[in-house]
């Protein structure tokens, strides 16, 4: 299967080829066909799988492929993205894809000033990208309208509910036209994730990939039994080793996250930490950083890591068991992206095994245990 296979345009297989995306990937591949027919979808896929692209694709297609050169630019498609930093790498995939053509996108979200935003609101835009708050604030203060909507994308909706966002979505879907497509994309299913889905899609496609305990097949994965005050005595121990280049560290708190993140550049290792205090700046700072790979080693929380997406990252260390089974397959997924292989370690205490038993309960297998370390217990 091949992206031509898809029908997919011209100017869009040159820019994946440019990108070096040889083959669509399952969620693409079941998508972007019914897109491109105007169906609704409900897609059920999680970060890693290559759902950005199986709904931004057929989007540029069809408005690029039906677009009125003579008249005014306005919002045709909206995507509503939980937090800012997956509205950004959403907004970064609609860049790379739309290399080629004449389409215009931009992303509002909150924490920064409206000035910018506004600017670019007035040129005119085809796509929008945005959270739902700074939208609404924007609706209400008369610089979007939705109206000429014609595509509707709610991108991590089980986040959204978890974040407290329902009103605002609602408010939001009220203002969209009734005649529209809808792609509703959720890492997971619950009753309130249904309810909400079937309020806004008409007949839609179902398409369900790697369901949450699956993906942790594709990542090697390990533990280490320490005791809690050695933990970060254990970090440097394993980052000591020049292996590992590059690695994403999860801690259940932000001041933990702080904590580490200070500890590791007292012993001379590259850190920041990211989480929901820093200023939207600090944040970007440290994502960039980490990417272009000058800050060896990032420190996140649960909620600052949704959307953290960095091509190759080789390793994700929990330096906490996360209390909930699902959390870790999500930790882990961020690495062993796109069939990619990855490496996760987990650093366990007495306390934690239980968070552990869960785990292996979830992923149907028992992680293996690295007992070769100075700090075993
Ligand atoms: P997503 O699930 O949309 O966050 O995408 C996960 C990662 O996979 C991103 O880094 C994409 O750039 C990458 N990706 C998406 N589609 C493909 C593909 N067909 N081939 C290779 N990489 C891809």
């Amino acid at each position: 299967m091949t992206f031509s296979n898809l029908k997919l345009i011209k100017p869009l297989i040159t820019a994946l080829d440019k990108m070096g995306y040889s083959v669509p990937t399952p969620i693409q591949e079941q998508s972007i066909p019914h897109l491109l027919e105007g169906r609704d979808i409900f897609g059920c896929a999680q970060t890693g799988t290559g759902k950005t692209a199986a709904f931004a694709l057929p989007i540029l297609q069809l408005l690029e492929t039906k677009k009125d050169p003579t008249a005014r630019r306005t919002i045709k498609a909206l995507v509503l993205a939980p937090t800012r930093e997956l509205a950004l790498q959403i907004s970064d995939n609609f860049k790379m894809y739309s290399h080629n053509l004449s389409l215009s996108h931009t992303t509002i979200f909150g924490g920064v000033s409206q000035n910018l935003q506004v600017r670019d609101l007035r040129k005119g835009v085809d796509i929008l990208i945005a959270t739902p708050g700074r939208l609404l604030d924007l609706i209400n203060q008369g610089f979007i309208k939705l109206n000429d909507v014609e595509f509707f994308v709610l991108d991590e909706a089980d986040r959204m509910l978890d974040m407290g966002f329902i009103n605002d979505m609602k408010k939001v879907i009220a203002k969209l036209p009734a005649k529209r497509q809808t792609m509703f994309f959720s890492a997971t299913v619950s009753p309130d994730i249904m309810k909400l889905a079937n309020t806004i899609l008409k007949n839609p496609v179902s398409v369900s990939v790697t369901p949450v305990s699956s993906t942790a097949t594709l990542v090697s994965q390990s533990v280490y039994y320490v005791k809690k005050e050695n933990k970060r005595s254990l970090l440097t121990y394993v980052l000591k080793d020049g292996k590992i280049e590059h690695a994403l560290v999860f801690t259940r708190t932000k001041r933990g996250a702080d904590k580490v993140a200070k500890d590791l550049n007292s012993h001379g290792i590259k850190a920041e930490a990211i989480h929901g205090n820093k200023s939207q700046n600090a944040r970007e700072r440290a994502l960039k950083g980490f990417k272009n790979r000058t800050i060896r080693i990032l420190v996140a929380t649960d909620i600052a890591s949704r959307g953290i997406n960095v091509d190759k990252l080789s390793h994700v260390i929990n330096y906490e068991i996360p209390e909930q089974a699902e959390t870790y397959v999500h930790r882990i997924g961020r690495t062993g992206r796109a069939g990619s292989s990855g490496i996760a370690l987990s650093f366990c205490t007495q306390d934690e095994m239980p968070y552990l038993k869960d785990i292996n309960k979830l992923i149907k297998k028992n992680i293996d245990v690295v007992k070769t370390h100075p700090y075993n217990s």
